[in-house]
């Protein structure tokens, strides 16, 4: 990992890694072995074993004894809060390899890996409040003979799966806030970026989560991952990924044990600009919100909703933003939009640039593969006359592809935008509060922005409406997810009886 002038260098052999199960690595031994290329280079990086079924099931029942013997869920808040704490300084002392594995599994650019990892360890730091915050409720207004209370319990051993385009952010955005609420966990990674999740495992234990508590299984989704959706001894299950696979959750749930589901699936985000919104601001904002970590975000802002008068001037802004944007090797610090992660994803994003000029769509900008030596990369590309039925309006591309969709009046800009079946995020560009607020209230979305887009933080909950998913992450929201609720009535003094 040495540091040539701004630019990392790659390592000289692969890190193998082990699986993480009850408090150490369990070595690849005779398992298959998967061996990792960084998608900015394609060399080899990490080498990560490819679990069995029996793996697994040692990891669930590992994970039910730490739950059922209290050995974290009995401890007081103060307790759990201390363990989250000392992660969160673990994580900022470790930030530069994080940053650097998740940068060379997943092609970010280093510099946003870096930022990412820095707000992983605020959610650690601002959980550790929540663990001794949590409580229930009591009612004092059921007469003088009962006293009611609801109390919150942990839900037991939470299955984690997740994507490759946010390996450490969106566990982090999960496991401190499952740790504070008392639960065990096993984590399945994307069988591409699988490095970071088991760092911070280790982290935990160094932290002092007793082991049991913290566990992570390595492998491909149609093995391990069915496997663990289907596991009658996982109480809940916390997937993020693609609304097909979240299908196939719900489906595993009621054929099995109808574990408690969170699911945070896919988005067609619309970013909503006003003709009086401060335009270069917006412009920026829009670039961003589609550049940002190559538009692999599921709240990628990737439908342009602009007023007619300003259209064509704001597709030239943002044209000329995207032509200052630094695309390139992601290890080199002044790298803004890095590598498509995989191979697969890298031709489904040319498919639909393809698909969208195939279609009658006018490319404006952009629309490339990239040459940059052995790496995947794709130019930000902007779609003008594009129709609401078109696909690269309505289906999630996951890459740097965006399309502008003119209105007349706000109704018009409400109906484009919540023309999707999804709802995960949306952001309003305008600096009259009155559209401003008539948008926030009318555009069904989990997350929004107003004159800004993709902010967020340990605090504000994430989640979507229709499809893009059931259930709240982070915030106090986050912690209550994976707690369920007991009502206790309490006689006081002496029954009435019901035989006289
Ligand atoms: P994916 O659905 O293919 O995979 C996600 C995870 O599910 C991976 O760990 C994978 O191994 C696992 N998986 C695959 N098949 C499985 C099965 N049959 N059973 C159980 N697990 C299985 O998604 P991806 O390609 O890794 O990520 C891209 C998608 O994720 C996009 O649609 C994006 O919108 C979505 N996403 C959503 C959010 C959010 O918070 N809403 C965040 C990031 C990504």
């Amino acid at each position: 990992m040495d540091k040539t002038s701004t630019r990392l260098s790659l390592p000289v052999s692969p890190r193998e890694f082990g699986f993480y199960v009850n408090g150490a690595f369990v070595p690849a031994g005779p398992r298959e072995v998967f061996s990792r290329n960084s998608p900015g280079h394609d060399v080899p990086v990490t080498l990560i074993p490819k679990c069995t079924a029996d793996d697994l099931d040692m990891a669930v029942s590992v994970a039910r004894t730490a739950f059922d013997d209290r050995r974290w869920s009995g401890l007081n808040g103060q307790a759990r809060a201390a363990v989250l704490l000392r992660a969160g300084a673990l994580i900022r002392e470790r930030a530069e390899e994080i940053a650097y594995f998740e940068t060379l599994e997943n092609g970010k650019p280093i510099s946003q890996a870096r930022a990412e990892v820095g707000g992983c360890a605020d959610m650690f730091e601002y959980a550790s409040g929540l663990a001794r915050s949590l409580h229930g409720d009591s009612f004092n207004n059921l007469g003088d003979g009962m006293f009611g209370l609801v109390t919150r319990e942990p839900v037991g051993v939470v299955g984690i799966i997740t994507p490759w385009n946010f390996p450490f952010l969106i566990l982090c955005e999960r496991v401190p806030y499952i740790l504070a609420s008392g639960c065990t966990i096993v984590a399945k990674p994307s069988e591409v970026t699988s490095a970071t999740t088991l760092i911070l495992a280790e982290i935990l234990t160094e932290a002092g989560l007793p082991d049991g508590c913290m566990n992570v299984v390595t492998g491909s989704g149609s093995t391990i991952g069915q496997a663990l959706i289907e596991h009658p001894d996982v109480d809940m299950l916390s997937f993020t990924g693609s609304t097909a696979v979240g299908r196939r959750v719900v489906e595993a749930a009621g054929r099995t044990n109808f574990k408690k589901l969170g699911l945070e699936l896919g988005g067609k985000n619309p970013q909503i600009v006003f003709a009086d919104a401060d335009l270069e601001d917006a412009a920026d904002g829009v670039a961003f919100g589609i550049g940002f970590n190559t538009g692999q975000c599921c709240v990628s802002g990737s439908r342009l909703i602009v007023e007619r008068s300003v259209a064509d001037a704001f597709a030239q802004m943002v044209r000329a933003k995207f032509a200052r944007v630094v695309v390139g090797d992601p290890l080199d610090e002044a790298t803004q939009i890095g590598a498509i992660t995989t191979d697969a994803q890298n031709r489904t994003i040319l498919s639909y640039i393809e698909k969208g000029q195939a279609e009658g769509a006018r490319l404006i900008c952009g629309g490339e593969q990239m040459d940059f030596g052995r790496g995947q990369f794709i130019s930000p590309t902007l779609f003008g006359d594009v129709t609401r039925d078109m696909a690269i309006a309505r289906e999630e591309i996951f890459g740097p592809v965006l399309t502008i969709m003119p209105f007349d009046t706000i109704e018009e800009a409400i109906a484009i935008a919540n023309d999707t079946e999804y709802g995960l995020a949306a952001s309003v560009w305008t600096k009259n509060i009155d559209k401003a607020l008539m948008v926030t209230r009318r555009v069904q979305a989990g997350r929004f922005w107003v004159n800004t887009t993709l902010a967020g933080g340990p605090e504000l909950p994430l989640g979507g409406f229709k499809q893009s998913g059931w259930g709240r992450e982070a915030g106090i929201y986050g912690v209550e997810e994976y707690t369920q609720v007991k009502s206790v009535h309490i006689e006081i003094g002496k029954r009435s009886p019901w035989i006289g």
